[in-house]
């Protein structure tokens, strides 16, 4: 049968034995005995909507388990009801006594009631929450106390008469003790998922069939009659309501209550209640303690109105506690708005971004990942000063977010660095990449700042969101694709490619190798002649680091020197260097005196230079190897001085230890020749792509032209790099070059090579010039280990190979 019909069923039961009692007040019942029939059907149908429950699959343990202890409960109540039975109509007599058995009984079924409820799982509450439960439950306790007293112990000689011990008295303040303190409990720290309508069911049912338990002494004039006929009916049917609402509610969390401010009730209401009571009882007492419990009644009555009056005090400052807190609140917003987005450029900085992107994974939205890198910032930032860099980036924020649009996310990640993150339906299909081009393009717009006309770049790296993608890993492949299309050239965009992973795998590998090339002999360095463009003599060298690599052989230094300044190990490489060829010349200056070679030529990059303890450590090299300074050159970049102060006062400290200068890929970077007078610089290496490149007859012969006579003003040195043809000697020579650095003149070779050369010219100038010559050709000619002849521009492979060879032997 459905639960609702049972209810139906044992509602009718109640009313049945309802309508009897109410029958017996005014009627002898000749068969008392079948007042009782009904009694054990109602709990035993309680008891099974308990188990119906307690079997719910969609209820939770602790809520299943306390309605299995109720059906348990159920089971108790029956026996209960067939003691009880038993005592008032199975004697000789018709008794109202209720037995020891039947007191038990009770007893134990409302102790597994207690004992059920006080098992549900509590909220979580503060300490001090806690203490004003227990005072609260303490006012409460004392009222019933007082109340029990009251009604019930007051007329205990009554009460024990007619039931024939104290036994069900004092059992009845016991459970109501009990069941006021459960009750309260469950009122103030919850029931788990116990539907709270089912409590309150359940309380409501104790409450009444406690009270119409306690109405015995009325019945005692007719013993056909028992209280119990109405209060366990009660109780079995509340037990049964109780169930079927909870199979009603299932399994919702309680709706957590609002801890309110209003004041609890609960003390006044005890007082309230106390003080009617000690009026009700003095009245029949002499006057002058009622005059003293007026007293003292009024006094409760003040206290409580003054308790009152502060209490509304104390709402009225927390209403202004709350003001404030939304004052706090705005505050709070304020902060919170500067923690996700950019100062400078208004627009969401990468923490905003990166909650934005955990929020569309978790969503399982798709989207693309945009990253940019303008093109070239550092330079504006350096040569334009910080504030053209600020206006540029507010600028380039402006722009992104027009050309975005409202389709997406525009974040400023930090420094030049922006990132775009567009849900997949915002930009379906190929309107992704036309995103893209727009995006490219108004970044692409000339601008014109403090009085300078600009044109950047952006490089763009895009990728696709996965179903098991983390924030980082999209990160980190957009990543990947924009260091592409930088390396591409920048101003563009490359979607993600997994291939671009391998390239990035390779590079990553590759430069944890190089960490302990220098500690595995791996590294050596080749010696590049420098000539005298005049007499054909090299007077000096350049000296060239060389990586041999196990497994991938000669790796050329364009690909490891920015991976060594990446990963640092430049440092050591360059002191290693430094070392390397200060004692090589120190040596060639023991040996050659006065004719040693001039200049022995040091790369040093930018990351060296910035080592606070950089000149600490090249005066010791200096010392420990005993070389002449005056013989040794530093070569560093335009960007490496242009980039700090620093730089260049480390540079001037260098050259107070007697080294000289050069600037080093002249015309590449952003030269300005005012640097060249700032600087404290000796030499200056025109770049090859000036005097062999592409531009070398046309715009680069103006420049080099143009160069060397502004050049030779200031006292500075030039070396034209890259000469491979007589023709380009030569010009050089007419346009009044003195030094030149190229293949036509060897390749990058070891110092012993380089000795020979060197030594084969000494020798030719001792014999004086023409006698020389054949001799100098055979070395150029491939008779040294690591050099061939002279080849023609752009045979980078063959120039590889060629080193190649050197490296077998300088190597190892
Ligand atoms: P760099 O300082 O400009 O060195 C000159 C480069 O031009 C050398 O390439 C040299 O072999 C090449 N070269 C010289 N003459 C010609 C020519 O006629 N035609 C052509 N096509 N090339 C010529 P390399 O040895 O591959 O070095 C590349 C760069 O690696 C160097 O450029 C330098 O920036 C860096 N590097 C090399 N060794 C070191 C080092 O010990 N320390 C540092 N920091 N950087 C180094
Ligand atoms: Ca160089
Ligand atoms: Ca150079």
């Amino acid at each position: 049968m459905p639960p609702v019909k049972v209810l139906r069923v044992a509602a009718a039961l109640v009313l049945l034995n309802a309508g009897w009692l109410a029958l017996g007040l005014v009627h002898v019942w000749s068969h008392p005995a079948l007042g009782w029939v009904t009694l054990p059907v109602g709990a035993l149908l309680a008891g099974l909507a308990c188990r119906q429950v307690a079997r719910a699959p969609e209820l939770d343990v602790s809520t299943r388990r306390f309605w299995g202890r109720m059906a348990l409960a159920c089971v108790l109540l029956t026996a209960a009801i067939v003691s009880n039975a038993v005592d008032a109509v199975g004697g000789a007599t018709l008794s109202q006594r209720v037995g020891p058995v039947t007191v038990t009984l009770y007893l134990l079924m409302l102790a597994l009631v207690l004992w059920a409820l006080f098992r549900l799982p509590s909220w979580e509450r503060s300490r001090s929450d806690w203490a004003r439960f227990g005072l609260d439950a303490l006012m409460v306790m004392i009222t019933v106390a007082a109340l029990t007293w009251h009604f019930l112990l007051r007329n205990h000689q009554e009460w024990n008469a007619q039931t024939g011990s104290a036994g069900a008295l004092i059992s009845i303040v016991v459970v109501t003790f009990l069941s006021v303190a459960t009750f309260t409990k469950v009122a103030f720290a919850g029931a788990g998922r116990l539907d709270r309508r089912a409590i309150r069911i359940l309380a409501a049912g104790a409450a009444i069939a406690s009270t119409f338990g306690s109405l015995s002494p009325l019945l005692v004039s007719r013993p056909y009659l028992s209280t119990s006929l109405i209060a366990v009916p009660i109780a079995s049917l509340t037990i049964h309501l109780a169930a079927v609402r909870q199979l009603r509610a299932g399994n919702r969390p309680p709706a957590r209550r609002r801890r309110s401010r209003r004041v609890s009730l609960v003390p006044y209401l005890a007082v309230a209640i106390t003080d009617a009571l000690l009026l009700a009882t003095s009245t029949t007492d002499g006057n002058e303690t009622f005059v003293m419990e007026l007293t003292a009644v009024t006094l409760t009555v003040v206290v409580v109105i003054r308790q009152i009056l502060a209490l509304r005090d104390n709402n009225r400052l927390l209403g202004t506690v709350d003001a404030q807190l939304t004052h706090l609140k705005g505050y709070q917003n304020e902060l919170e708005y500067q923690a996700t987005h950019d100062s400078l450029t208004a627009a969401a900085n990468r923490a905003l971004l990166e909650r934005h992107v955990q929020r569309l994974l978790a969503e399982r939205e798709p989207f693309h990942l945009m990253l940019l890198d303008v093109d070239d910032f550092k330079t504006v930032n350096d040569r334009l000063g910080h504030g053209v860099g600020d206006a540029l980036l507010t600028l380039v924020t402006n722009r992104l977010t027009d050309a975005v649009d409202y389709r997406g996310l525009v974040a400023r990640l930090g420094g030049d660095e922006f990132a775009i993150a567009v849900p997949a339906v915002a930009a379906p299909g190929n309107a992704i990449e036309h995103l893209l081009d727009d995006v490219v393009a108004a970044v692409r717009e000339p601008v014109e700042l403090a009085g300078h006309t600009l044109v950047t770049g952006t490089s763009v790296g895009i990728a696709t969101s996965r179903s098991d993608d983390t924030a980082s890993e999209l990160l980190r492949r957009a990543d990947v694709a924009m260091y592409s299309a930088k390396g591409a050239g920048g101003n563009g965009w490359r979607w993600f490619d997994p291939a671009m992973d391998q390239a990035a795998d390779e590079t990553a590998r590759l430069s944890a190798d190089l960490r302990t090339a220098l500690a595995d002999g791996q590294i050596f360095a080749l010696f590049h002649p420098i000539t005298d463009l005049e007499t054909e003599t090299p007077i000096g060298a350049e000296v060239l680091m060389r990586w041999q690599h196990p497994e991938r052989g000669l790796v050329p230094p364009d690909v490891f020197i920015p991976l060594a300044e990446r990963n640092g190990s430049i440092v050591e490489l360059g002191y290693w260097v430094l070392e390397f060829a200060a004692r090589q010349a120190a040596d060639w200056q023991g040996r050659f005196g006065d004719r040693a070679p001039a200049k022995v030529s040091v790369n040093v990059s930018a990351r060296q230079l910035a080592e606070p303890d950089f000149v600490d450590r090249v005066e010791a090299i200096l010392r420990e190897t005993g070389v002449d300074t005056s013989g040794l050159v530093l070569e560093v970049t335009e960007t490496a001085v242009l980039t700090t102060d620093v730089a260049i006062a480390q540079l001037h400290r260098l050259k107070d230890l007697g080294l000289r200068v050069a600037l080093d890929d002249f015309g590449t970077g952003h030269s300005s020749l005012s640097l060249l007078l700032d600087s404290p610089v000796d030499v200056l290496k025109v770049d090859k792509s000036f005097v062999s490149g592409t531009s070398a007859n046309g715009a680069g012969a103006i420049i080099t032209k143009n160069l060397v006579g502004f050049v030779n003003d200031f006292g500075i040195e030039a070396v034209a790099e890259g000469v491979e043809t007589q023709a380009q000697a030569a010009t050089l020579r007419r346009v009044g070059y003195r030094l030149a650095q190229g293949h036509l003149y060897g390749r990058p070779m070891a110092a012993e090579d380089f000795e020979r050369l060197f030594t084969a010219h000494l020798g030719a100038s001792e014999r004086g010039p023409g006698q020389g010559e054949g001799e100098r050709r055979a070395v150029a000619g491939g008779a040294g280990r690591g050099e061939v002849a002279a080849v023609g521009a752009g045979q980078l492979a063959g120039d590889r190979q060629a080193e190649a060879a050197a490296a077998g032997g300088a190597g190892t």
